[in-house]
């Protein structure tokens, strides 16, 4: 289950607190160093980590919580507020343009679930907003994503725009364009290529699809599983692509928590969503305050 070891270890190292009338400032600088351990464990990124202990204790220490009333409760509710604000505090809502269609380009290492993502999004446009959405096939190099992107079109009756592998994925685009213009789709999203990890032709094929479509939203799709990595692959593409938001996959997994809790910190930009599941229907609007919620458990 996700983020198991990081909700025990938090805990415990809030449990000494309780039942004591008076905390005293080695008693909450005790907490705060297993604090520390069970984020560092969890995978969070160090300079985030340092930030969040530092604030909390600056907010705890001090006679007003240590000798105030219920001195445990109050320390948990600060861990709680702190971990909220590193994740962004508020859901950040997908980017609409004024008119349509909405262009969301989506990006990320083979493997994240892009291609799931997409039809997760285009699928919960449909059936919350009947949204008339188009999907672009931009995916040549691995013949089977523009198939996986095809079943996946049929499965929750979207259309899936696609030229095969021998036409370029900016020239795909471009068409793609055109025919949503043409059919008057309210959204199209971009299913772009990805790689094992970033290097240079991703980028500048990434790039070259941007100019052209000028996409009002840049979703990067990050798996959680992938710890560190997720916040360095997130700090790539965002110096790239200047990213819009994120979303956050394979939270059903056994992920640590170092991603959630960490890239909003480090990169400035939004989670929005997140995948919990491989079928159609698991995708969650990222709510900062639930996600501070599950993990404090
Ligand atoms: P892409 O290469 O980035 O397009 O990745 P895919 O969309 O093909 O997804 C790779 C694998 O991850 C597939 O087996 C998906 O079913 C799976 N997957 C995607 N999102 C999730 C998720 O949120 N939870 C789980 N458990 N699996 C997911």
């Amino acid at each position: 289950m996700a983020f198991e070891g990081l909700t025990e270890r938090l805990q415990n190292a809030m449990k000494r607190l309780r039942g004591k009338g008076k905390v005293t400032e080695a008693d909450l600088r005790e907490t705060m160093r297993e604090i520390r351990l069970a984020l560092l464990e969890a995978d969070v990124n160090f300079d985030v980590v340092k930030d969040f202990v530092k604030t909390v204790r600056d907010r705890a220490s001090g006679s007003a919580v240590l000798e105030g009333l219920n001195p445990a409760q109050q320390i948990v509710k600060i861990v709680d507020e702190e971990l909220t604000k590193t994740m962004g505090e508020e859901a950040v809502p997908l980017n609409k343009s004024d008119k349509i269609p909405t262009i969301i380009m989506m990006a990320g290492l083979q493997g994240a679930g892009k291609t799931t993502t997409v039809g997760k999004l285009a699928n919960k446009l449909k059936t919350e907003n009947n949204a008339r959405p188009l999907m672009i096939a931009a995916d040549i190099y691995r013949p089977a994503a523009i198939d996986q992107l095809v079943t996946v079109g049929q499965q929750i009756d979207v259309p899936v725009f696609e030229l095969g592998t021998n036409v370029n994925p900016v020239e795909i685009v471009r068409q793609g364009l055109a025919k949503a213009a043409e059919d008057h789709n309210d959204y199209v999203f971009i299913d772009t290529a990805g790689r094992l990890q970033i290097d240079e032709q991703l980028m500048q094929e990434l790039a070259d699809i941007k100019a052209l479509a000028n996409p009002d939203e840049i979703l990067l799709v990050i798996d959680a599983m992938t710890g560190q990595n997720a916040v360095a692959t997130a700090e790539g593409f965002d110096n790239q692509l200047d990213i819009t938001g994120v979303v956050l996959t394979k939270l059903d997994g056994d992920t640590r928590g170092g991603a959630a809790l960490s890239i909003r910190a480090v990169t400035g930009k939004p989670i929005k969503f997140v995948g919990q599941g491989e079928k159609m229907s698991d995708l969650d609007v990222f709510h900062p305050d639930r996600m501070a919620s599950r993990i404090l458990g």
